[in-house]
């Protein structure tokens, strides 16, 4: 049986991954031009399509059939071939939505919840909100409700980012400031690439209740499943992949003094876990130009910093890495959210008696006890565990590895 993707421009999609992982059979993407999209609906050799962007409206009349989900939207993500050769059209991201919103454990029922962006998403999430009570407000660019007078709505509870915005690969932006609101108690962002957006990154240090698109993604997929072959999975499934999908793809981040072994420990967490090792200082000669102690001596730290800060932006945006950062980098208040938008930050402790200062220019102008000194309270603000590495390397990857896997 031959089950695919069906979009205009496809690139990098989770979805063949989610699929493998959720039935056995093939599932293929399908790039197509709009002036394609007639004769391949007519004559595909398909049996069943997820439906993405810009043909979730399209595919509709060539459906003979719609589910009551489909018809309530007005747009299709699942195509489902029926026996008699027609075309049914559902759509599965209520459920995923649904699945995302029931996830954070929000309660929305009488609250106000502003969604962002008035598309396909959009429509999805207010219909969800609204079968659980919410008393929802579209804040769209040329609406009534605009990002203009968002101070009408300093009383909305919750926030559903339903536009791109904050996307990769353009991470560091934010649709909203969330200050602007002091009564919020979440943010959900239907954005999984990052996995912490700006936008959810500054919920997060507020302490309020946060969830992003990847749960979304791989429900709606999990319906579509079932559809197309008709087998019930369970929603257990959905965490499962949604856990297996984190792991993979979220980047391993280590922090920690110089000498404190990140590129030894970093090099072993990349094998162990097929994930690319880079340490981001390597990035810097090609970016300034000249080596980095020619930075220093040259340039200063303020500019070997600034380099510093535009190599982890470079990077950081990407998947599936491990990154040694220079220990200095916690010094920069703007990286954080650059090194936490996909990584987890372990931070690698090892006795300072025994660091490595040769080839470390601050190590050796300013000293390492007081480069610890000063660098500590940052590396306690950011870290999100510290790991002891005055073992061996093998310990302390191995220490990463079994906090990594209890990932959720
Ligand atoms: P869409 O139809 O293109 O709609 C996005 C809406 O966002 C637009 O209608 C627009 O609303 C607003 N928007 C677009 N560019 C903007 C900008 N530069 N600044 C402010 N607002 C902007 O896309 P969609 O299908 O609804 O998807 C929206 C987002 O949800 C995307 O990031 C998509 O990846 C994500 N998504 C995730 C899942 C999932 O499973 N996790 C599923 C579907 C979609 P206004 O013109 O009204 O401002």
């Amino acid at each position: 049986m031959d089950y695919g993707l069906l979009g205009e421009k496809l690139g990098h999609s989770y979805s063949a991954i989610i699929h493998s992982r959720l039935g056995d059979y093939s599932y293929i993407h399908f790039e197509k031009k709009p002036e394609e999209l007639d004769a391949f609906l007519k004559t595909g050799k398909f049996d069943g399509l997820n439906v993405t962007i810009p043909y979730k409206k399209a595919v509709i009349p060539y459906c003979a059939e719609l589910t009551p989900q489909a018809q309530a939207l007005g747009a299709v993500n699942t195509l489902v071939r029926k026996s008699d050769g027609s075309l049914l059209g559902h759509n599965t991201d209520y459920f995923g939505f649904e699945t995302m919103l029931k996830h954070s454990g929000l309660s929305v029922s009488g609250k106000k919840v502003l969604v962002l962006g008035s598309g396909g998403a959009s429509n999805v999430a207010v219909a969800v909100l609204q079968a659980h009570g919410a008393m929802t407000v579209v804040i769209s660019r040329q609406g009534q409700n605009n990002y203009e007078n968002l101070h009408l709505h300093a009383d909305a509870a919750v926030i559903v980012n339903a536009t791109p915005v904050g996307m990769y690969p353009n991470t560091d932006a934010a649709p909203v400031d969330i200050a602007r609101f002091p009564r919020l108690e979440g943010v959900l962002d239907l954005i999984y690439n990052p996995a912490r957006t700006r936008l959810l990154q500054a919920a997060e240090d507020r302490g309020l209740i946060t969830e992003n698109g990847l749960l979304m993604l791989v429900a709606q997929a999990k319906e579509a499943s079932q559809w197309f072959t008709g087998e019930s999975i369970s929603d257990e499934k959905i965490f499962e992949i949604h856990q297996q999908l984190r792991q993979a793809e979220e980047n391993i981040i280590l922090i920690g003094m110089p000498g404190s072994g990140k590129s030894t420990v970093g090099r072993l967490l990349a094998e162990k876990t097929g994930k690319v090792f880079v340490d981001a200082d390597a990035l810097i000669p090609e970016l300034a130009g000249k080596s980095i102690a020619e930075v220093f001596a040259e340039d200063g730290e303020d500019v070997f910093r600034q380099h510093e800060t535009k190599a982890l932006a470079y990077l950081c945006k990407e998947s599936e890495i491990v990154v040694a950062t220079g220990g200095g980098c916690v010094m920069r208040p703007e990286n954080e959210a650059i090194l936490r938008q996909n990584g987890i930050i372990f931070c690698l402790e090892r006795r300072l008696d025994s660091l490595e200062a040769e080839g470390r220019p601050l190590s050796q102008s300013v000293g390492v006890a007081e480069l610890y000194r000063i660098r500590q309270p940052k590396y306690a603000e950011l870290a999100d565990y510290f790991i002891d590495n005055n073992g061996t390397p093998e310990e302390a990857a191995t220490a990463i590895l079994k906090i990594w896997e209890e990932l959720e």
